[in-house]
């Protein structure tokens, strides 16, 4: 049931994934709901004021967000800017006192990921990260049939995800922006599918680079990452991240079977079939149950299911992989 009071969120960025994914969601959440914007265009500002029936005083923008701390209609901000701004709006949300809801990849390295951590454990407050699929029931069966190994143990896995990036001047091309590149936006959902499929962490990675425009993916972006990974139990995985195609697939073999979705990874309709059939399972509003997940546990005071730890996992193979795929050598993990 809906708790008496339902937390107020702000969200900070209002681009395509605030605008289209997560604000319509948050008018779908029980536990939460959209109370204020955090925004540097002042024209969004008025368009989502009356939209959303925002009062002035829950607006901010980039240079005044600290003022925030001061506002109790706000209980969460949720970080959805460029990947490289989200270490400085969780530092400066946790300093203003506020649970953080952050974006994949929460952060562009291991130590801006470790200092969000630090940062929210200072400030008492909850960090989670935005993996939407760990709410989702295809996720959670695929992490049940790693538990409960209905097909026996898992021996391989192959994940890849890209799509066709056809805007040049996307902040996902520009690496101080991103970080990276595929691997960084969308790679990012193939590895962690990897974690949670084995329900193991790798050991070791091996990676490759192809580069066909230059002009284009400038240095510090991939185009197109291929990266393998072994796991304790002699597990492997095999994966390719790129911007130059469409491609969304996740299959796992099993001693005893198999599992194949595609779309794996996507807002729905997922699909898949195991050995035994087709994945029968509810289609839901990730977004709603991520927000509403979250929130539980805030209002609630239990941990989160994709807090900060899990993020930081993620950023540590991401940096093993570019190591590895910059030296050609493995890299142990
Ligand atoms: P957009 O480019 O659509 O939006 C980013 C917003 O950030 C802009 O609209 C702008 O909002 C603000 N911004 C502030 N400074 C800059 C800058 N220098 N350059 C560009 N934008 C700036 O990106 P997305 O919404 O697609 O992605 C945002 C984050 O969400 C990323 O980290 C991405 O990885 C993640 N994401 C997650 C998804 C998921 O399924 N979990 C799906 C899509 C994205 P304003 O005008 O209000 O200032």
């Amino acid at each position: 049931f809906a708790p008496e009071k339902k937390l107020g969120v702000a969200l900070v960025g209002l681009g395509y994934y605030a605008t289209y994914q997560l604000a319509p969601a948050l008018e779908k959440t029980a536990n939460c709901h959209l109370v204020g914007i955090v925004t540097g265009t002042p024209s969004k500002a008025e368009t989502w004021k009356k939209k959303y029936n925002l009062q002035d005083k829950n607006i901010y923008n980039y240079q005044n967000f600290d003022q925030i701390a001061n506002n109790p209609d706000i209980d969460v901000v949720y970080v959805v800017l460029p990947n490289s701004m989200h270490h400085e709006f969780t530092l400066r949300a946790a300093k203003a006192g506020k649970h953080v809801i952050c974006e994949k990849p929460m952060a562009v390295s291991v130590k801006e990921a470790e200092e969000m951590i630090a940062a929210c454990k200072a400030a008492n407050v909850q960090l989670a990260i935005g993996y939407r699929l760990h709410y989702e029931p295809f996720t959670n069966e695929v992490m049940r049939l790693a538990k409960d190994k209905d097909f026996g143990k898992v021996t391989f896995v192959e994940a890849s995800f890209g799509f066709p990036l056809r805007d040049p001047k996307a902040w996902r091309l520009n690496p101080k922006l991103s970080g990276g590149g595929p691997m960084m936006d969308v790679g990012i959902y193939a590895l962690n599918a990897a974690r949670y499929a084995t329900g193991e962490e790798p050991i070791s990675v091996t990676a490759q680079t192809v580069k066909t425009r230059p002009d284009i993916y400038l240095p510090g972006i991939e185009e197109t990452l291929f990266w393998q990974m072994k796991f304790p139990s002699g597990a492997v995985s095999n994966h390719t991240t790129t911007y130059n195609s469409g491609l969304q697939r996740l299959y796992v073999g099993y001693e005893n079977g198999n599992l194949e979705m595609s779309p794996a990874y996507d807002y729905g309709p997922l699909k898949g079939k195991t050995s035994k059939g087709e994945m029968n399972l509810p289609i839901v509003y990730h977004q709603v149950l991520e927000l509403d997940g979250i929130c539980d546990c805030i209002i609630n005071k239990k941990p989160n299911i994709t807090p900060g730890e899990e993020g930081l996992k993620d950023m540590k193979l991401i940096e093993a992989i570019f190591k590895a795929a910059k030296t050609g050598k493995e890299v142990k993990v």
